[in-house]
């Protein structure tokens, strides 16, 4: 992912609380307004440190390997597709130029994106779903999107990866 830019807001309101939190591809810092220069950067680094150690924590367990990958869809199918979602195999693949994830309906394959290692949980929870539905319908018609649309966290996900994309210039889609 790429360097997010920084906004630094000073609030004559605030006496010692610091927070930070993502807006879009921005991290808004929020500061008292008394502080220095130098207490202003010490902050602003520890920050953007908190808040990358507190994303990286809801990264999935799904990152760490095909087979952890796997589990993770036979979760999901069971909650989602009631079983009736099973890939022949499912991978980590190097980044893809266009797309995040694809899925190859006719020998139920599923290669993913290493640019999904990182994201948190919930969106990579999204992509596999809809890699998943993609196993019994292969376009983006209305009865797809019944089928992820059970992910009830959908459209926030492809706002999410709408966001990170084009934030890093990559121009990707879902598939
Ligand atoms: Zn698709």
């Amino acid at each position: 992912m790429a360097e997010p830019r920084v906004e630094v807001r000073r609030s004559a309101r605030r006496r010692r609380m610091v927070s930070a939190y993502r807006e879009g591809d921005t991290v808004v810092v929020l500061l008292p307004a008394r502080m220095t220069r130098s207490e202003e950067e010490h902050w602003v680094a520890e920050m953007l440190s908190r808040l990358q150690r507190s994303e990286t924590r809801r990264r999935s367990p799904a990152r760490a390997s095909d087979a952890a990958l796997l589990a993770r869809c036979r979760e999901l199918a069971a909650r989602y597709f009631d079983n009736d979602a099973e890939p022949a195999s499912i991978r980590w693949v190097p980044p893809m130029r266009t797309r995040w994830a694809s899925c190859t309906p006719a020998d139920r394959t599923i290669r993913v994106s290493d640019r999904l290692r990182d994201v948190p949980g919930w969106v990579l929870d999204y992509v596999l779903v809809h890699e998943l539905a993609h196993l019994s319908v292969p376009g983006h018609g209305k009865d797809f999107w019944e089928l992820v649309h059970r992910y009830p966290r959908s459209e926030r996900a492809i706002g999410y990866l709408e966001g990170i994309s084009a934030a890093a210039g990559w121009g990707l889609t879902e598939d």
